[in-house]
């Protein structure tokens, strides 16, 4: 069984694609959907020799062999150009999943679908889709032992007009995570906003040069977005 991180992931994976799962580890989500039937194909892309090993060693045994196959090799250089319509990248930082997605754009002409579930950082990749025409359509919010995880699920626009006029908000918080306010949203936040408070105290009692005075400013200006979401 799936945690309820990856089976959240999965949920939004279309019925019958094929998929590339990035940093799969294990390869427990390509096996999962393999195993029920929803995919006909994957790639499971590792960089690292263990998770790789790792991620060989499950499809073996579980006798996917014939719909998984293990590529090792950085971020989206596994996978060639047309090769699934969908790509599921989960369990790290925002910045790394931008940075996978930069260096791979070449990849991603005739990806449909992209589902990234980022530790922390979900801003950067906000930022990133809208700069690269990709529509945000939907985002959930989950806690699971103990830890909150987003996942945010982009379809490709190109050839159509994205709006890359974001708003601040929206790329901090989430455009539909904002609607809905739900508990793990406003746990997070408030974690959040109490470490930033805390930050900011101590900057405070620094020595007050250019750059302490533009953490401060900036710490203030997120602070009274954060105050002002979960008033
Ligand atoms: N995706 C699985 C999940 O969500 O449970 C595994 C997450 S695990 C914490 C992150 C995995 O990403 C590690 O196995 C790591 O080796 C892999 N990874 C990190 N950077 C990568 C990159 N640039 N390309 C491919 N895999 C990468």
């Amino acid at each position: 069984k799936l945690s309820d991180r990856l089976a959240t992931v999965a949920n939004y994976i279309p019925k019958g694609s094929r998929i590339a799962d990035i940093g799969s580890d294990h390869a427990y989500l390509p096996c999962h959907m393999v195993k029920k039937g929803a995919v006909r194909y994957a790639i499971a892309g590792e960089v690292a020799e263990g998770p790789y090993q790792s991620a060989l060693k499950q499809v073996q045994l579980e006798g996917l062999t014939e719909s998984i196959v293990v590529r090792k090799g950085d971020g989206l250089e596994v996978i060639e150009a047309g090769e699934v319509e969908c790509i599921t990248i989960a369990g790290m930082g925002g910045t790394l999943i931008t940075s996978i997605l930069e260096a791979g754009k070449d990849k991603l002409v005739n990806v449909e679908r992209l589902i990234l579930q980022p530790n922390v950082g979900a801003h950067a990749i906000r930022r990133w889709l809208s700069e690269h025409h990709w529509k945000l359509v939907s985002e959930s919010i989950l806690k699971e032992d103990g830890k909150i995880y987003e996942v945010l699920v982009a379809q490709n626009g190109i050839g159509e007009a994205v709006d890359s006029d974001v708003d601040e908000l929206e790329l901090l918080f989430g455009p539909y995570l904002l609607k809905e306010k739900n508990e793990a949203f406003r746990e997070k936040w408030e974690l959040e906003k109490r470490n930033w408070q805390r930050i900011l105290n101590q900057l405070e009692h620094a020595e007050q040069n250019d750059s302490t005075l533009e953490k401060k400013r900036e710490l203030e200006k997120k602070l009274k977005m954060v105050k002002e979401v979960l008033s």
